[in-house]
């Protein structure tokens, strides 16, 4: 038996505002606990909730990068549930007539074809406070810093059939994010969560199996493993006939399992109802306009521009414009070498390798792209060979020295002299006689040897071409 999977992901953003959802507190992370509060974020009795321009406007520029149609009439509801960590027993978030809704993202899925994701809704509210479990005698402490911080809901239609295009839709979203610079999507400090509904249901049936909530999946990988986990879990239950239950489970990182955590709520469970003070209001098309004529090139648009500009591939050109500034920087060195496909491998090997090495960005990278430009024209101009650029890479990295400057220094440029090889090669073919001889009865892997030997003479410093070219020349003689 077959079966199918039906995923949905919802994810939270914190949104880099100066200030918090609806009042005026400091969202600046890692304060004094309780440091940043006031009555607004307290919930306290008649006080009165005010919404951040700054917050709307970074909400609405992520609906229309996500291709989200905006609400005519916006409203806000109270989302009404108890938790020691919400002191005011609501939530303001939006219901019904959420800011946007039908948005769409593209992905390749897992047999590497183009996918479209619908996204249902983004929607704007506030985040909750935070408990800390561990105060002494085993209580618990609640920390209010991050109570009313603007949360950015985007939720996706049950429209994801694999464990890895969850991944591949988590990887994209995270990319146009951080094009937006509105969150620092920052997943270890909680700004960017992600929880996700999964069923199966046998192949070709129509109704949707039982959905299961998946919370506490602090990495992407960590949302890939618990839903393949997932998957297994429900189809056992499904082929020895045991029902499915309506719940929500947490992942367990350490163990790799899931474990039943409550019965699912439904949106009744709620009882939504709209904030009485915050009044419906209209947005002006002139000013959605605006926005989406200031959202940057996001990074489809860039990776299409960077294959027809600059002729390469459409699989580095998807590589490089996943982070902005990793296309930034091919971009100057495109303006500075002409073979960008040459850059393209450089960035996509040494390069990634080295910022993976170090764990940095390419923002703190000390190499420049003049830097990698003067590089490559070293290699193309043989003053050094391609395997020593390498070397002068990682040193110029190390050391933040320029890769030219380097080569000067250590008087470390490539010989090209032919008289001077010739000089070289004569000391050696002496002192190998015996090789000389056998590559004279036929034997051709001696020529190789003899090479060897010229390079390692030379500290690798000669110019492979060259050598070659005089070795066979001398052996044919
Ligand atoms: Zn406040």
């Amino acid at each position: 038996m077959s079966y199918e999977t039906v995923i949905g992901l919802e994810v939270h953003l914190q949104l880099k505002t100066a200030t918090k959802a609806f009042c005026g507190c400091s969202t600046t992370f890692g304060r004094k606990p309780n440091s940043q509060t006031c009555p607004v974020c307290l919930g306290f009795p008649g006080s009165m909730p005010v919404l951040n321009e700054e917050a709307f406007l970074f909400a609405v520029k992520v609906a229309l990068a996500l291709n989200c149609k905006i609400q005519d009439l916006i409203k806000f509801d109270r989302k009404n549930y108890y938790y020691p960590d919400l002191p005011k027993n609501f939530q303001i978030s939006q219901y019904d007539m959420p800011l946007s809704y039908s948005g769409f993202l593209d992905i390749f899925g897992r047999d590497n074809t183009k996918k479209r994701i619908e996204i249902k809704r983004v929607h704007l509210e506030e985040d909750a406070g935070k408990l800390i479990h561990q105060g002494c005698d085993n209580s618990s402490l609640v920390d209010f810093n991050r109570s009313g911080m603007p949360l950015l809901e985007i939720v996706t239609e049950p429209d994801i059939d694999s464990p890895q295009d969850a991944y591949a839709y988590l990887i994209k979203l995270k990319s146009i994010l951080e094009y937006l610079k509105v969150s620092d999507c920052d997943m270890e400090k909680g700004s960017l969560r992600c929880d996700a509904n999964i069923s199966v249901r046998k192949s070709g049936e129509r109704n949707l199996g039982t959905k299961v909530e998946l919370k506490n999946m602090n990495t992407f990988k960590g949302v890939r493993v618990a839903l393949e986990y997932e998957v297994k879990r429900q189809i056992s239950l499904v082929e020895s006939k045991e029902n499915v239950a309506q719940e929500t489970r947490l992942w367990d990182a350490q163990k790799e399992v899931t474990i039943s955590m409550r019965s699912k709520e439904e949106a009744e469970d709620y009882r939504y109802f709209p904030e009485p003070d915050l009044v419906p209001f209209v947005v002006d098309k002139s000013v959605i306009e605006k926005i989406r004529q200031s959202l940057p090139e996001l990074p489809e648009a860039k990776s299409l521009r960077l294959v027809k500009e600059f002729g390469i591939s459409e699989y580095d050109a998807g590589v490089l414009t996943s982070q902005q500034e990793l296309a930034d920087y091919f971009e100057a060195c495109a303006k500075l070498y002409p073979d960008r496909k040459v850059i393209a491998n450089w960035m996509m090997g040494d390069i990634m390798s080295q910022l993976n090495l170090r764990n940095i960005s390419i923002n703190e990278l000390r190499l420049f792209p003049d830097g990698l430009a003067g590089l490559l024209k070293m290699v193309d101009t043989g003053i050094i060979s391609g395997k020593m650029a390498k070397s002068v890479l990682a040193e110029a990295i190390e050391t933040g020295f320029g890769p030219e400057e380097l080569v000067k220094k250590k008087a470390l440029s490539q010989i090209s002299d032919a008289a001077k090889i010739e000089e070289i090669m004569k000391v050696v073919l002496e002192r190998e006689a015996k090789t000389v001889k056998d590559y004279k009865l036929g034997k051709k892997t001696a020529f190789t040897f003899l090479v060897g030997q010229i390079m390692k003479e030379t500290k690798g410093r000669a110019n492979p071409a060259i050598v070659n070219e005089l070795l066979k020349k001398r052996l044919e003689q």
